[in-house]
């Protein structure tokens, strides 16, 4: 057995322990919202098997009927792209999907675990990996629909593994870059703190006043100018800004991404102009996409490029005819705790935190004034896009400058060198 380094060590502190719990804690008690008697579905690594065992144990402290976890293994799924016949990139699980959404249905509410390899599928087939997307993507669309309806209370956390610690850290030892990734995900999700469930509220709270503020302004449109960035994003009609916590259609508030620093809005799918850069790499069903530039027409792309993993940009924007179009718009300032942490997680809950974001395809129905009581075409018509992909990529730094332009054509500062004015 190798000597443990000083970073590594931290894995077998009690510190370690104390945040491991205390985001089991969190998870159920601020982000689930898991209420006594209810059931719990749950999605993870089989890499994520500690945090699994420590959720499992707050859920049924707090008194779910019954917790069940999924679990996926990532050597498997490449063992698919290696092995698997031509001919059969298409399938996917309907019937978990469905029974999943049955679960949902019967008053389950869902986690997920993430922490992959964002590297995973980077040296497979784009073509293979862009059917497996297409296909899970139109398979889990129902279930899926229930969670962004918020039909239901959901969340999501991470887990440390180590191919995503690999990643992030590839000159470390393993152990020192699990320890050193296990440290940003317990800042970033406010476990290192004497009571966290507590913290969580106070942070909601001002997520909601930010998100008020916005909707008393009223903005028609918002531009965005820095380097390589000058857009305008028009507005849906009767959009609404959301932030922080939600309470779901079956009664309970949950908190539904840990961490969260957005506040976010639908923009009008046709009244998107000008070019836009990314800021961080995207990390994108395994592959790593970087430098995107693209430009838009009346809402549409109508060039994209990007200086790394451009086919696999091209394949995700032709996934259908919303996903050359804006979904989500979001405002996150500089100074959040993910931002000034400096690490770039390579996953899009956290790098999303970290930078102001806008994501092509699927509108959240939720940001649109009475949107879950709105017909699909009543919803298209305020201008809320649809599409089979949500994917985020970030476009904020601290050279982004972000003006709120009213319906009169009058601007004004919304966010200066990455702040709020
Ligand atoms: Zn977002
Ligand atoms: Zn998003």
């Amino acid at each position: 057995m190798m000597a443990m380094s000083s970073q590594g060590a931290f894995l077998h502190t009690p510190e370690f322990e104390h945040n491991l719990n205390n985001l089991a804690a969190v998870a159920i008690g601020a982000g689930l919202g898991l209420a006594p008697g209810q059931e719990l579905v749950m999605t993870a690594t089989l890499d994520a098997l500690s945090l699994v065992r420590r959720i499992t144990e707050q859920a049924y402290k707090v008194g779910a009927s019954l917790v069940t976890t999924l679990f996926t293994d990532e050597a498997s799924t490449l063992l698919r792209y290696r092995h698997g016949t031509e001919a059969t990139f298409d399938a996917a699980s309907g019937w978990l999907y469905e029974g999943m959404a049955q679960a949902y249905k019967n008053g389950a509410a869902r986690l997920a675990i993430t922490g992959n390899d964002p590297s995973l599928l980077s040296k497979e087939d784009p073509a293979k990996v862009s059917r497996v997307n297409r296909a899970t993507s139109k398979a889990y669309r129902p279930a899926l629909e229930l969670i962004t309806r918020h039909d239901i209370n959901w969340t999501i956390v991470a887990c440390a593994t180590p191919a995503w610690a690999k990643a992030m850290f590839p000159d470390l030892a393993a152990d020192d870059a699990l320890a050193k990734l296990w440290q940003g995900i317990f800042a970033a999700s406010r476990t290192n703190v004497a009571d966290p469930v507590a913290a969580w509220k106070e942070h909601d709270a001002k997520l909601h006043a930010r998100a008020e503020w916005l909707n008393n302004k009223r903005y028609y449109a918002l531009h965005f100018k820095g380097p390589g960035t000058d857009l305008r994003v028009g507005m849906a009609d009767d959009h609404l800004w959301l932030g922080g916590g939600t309470t779901a259609h079956n009664g309970l508030y949950c908190i539904p991404n840990m961490p969260t620093e957005e506040v976010f809005s639908t923009p009008h799918k046709d009244r998107v102009d000008g070019t836009v850069t990314s800021t961080k790499p995207l990390s994108h069903m395994g592959t790593l996409i970087e430098g995107i530039c693209v430009r838009f027409e009346g809402g549409r792309i109508v060039d994209a490029k990007a200086t790394r993993g451009g086919e696999v940009l091209q394949k995700m924007i032709e996934t259908d005819e919303g996903a050359r179009r804006l979904g989500e718009v979001a405002l996150v300032p500089h100074s959040s705790p993910i931002a000034s942490s400096g690490l770039l997680f390579l996953n899009t809950l956290f790098d999303e935190n970290a930078a102001c974001h806008i994501a092509l395809g699927q509108a959240y129905s939720t940001c649109v004034k009475d949107g879950n009581s709105l017909t699909p075409e009543q919803l298209a018509a305020r201008g809320a896009n649809t599409s089979l992909i949500h994917v985020d990529w970030m476009i904020g730094s601290n050279k982004i400058d972000v003006d709120g332009i009213s319906a009169s054509g009058a601007s004004e500062p919304v966010m200066r060198a990455g702040e709020w004015v």
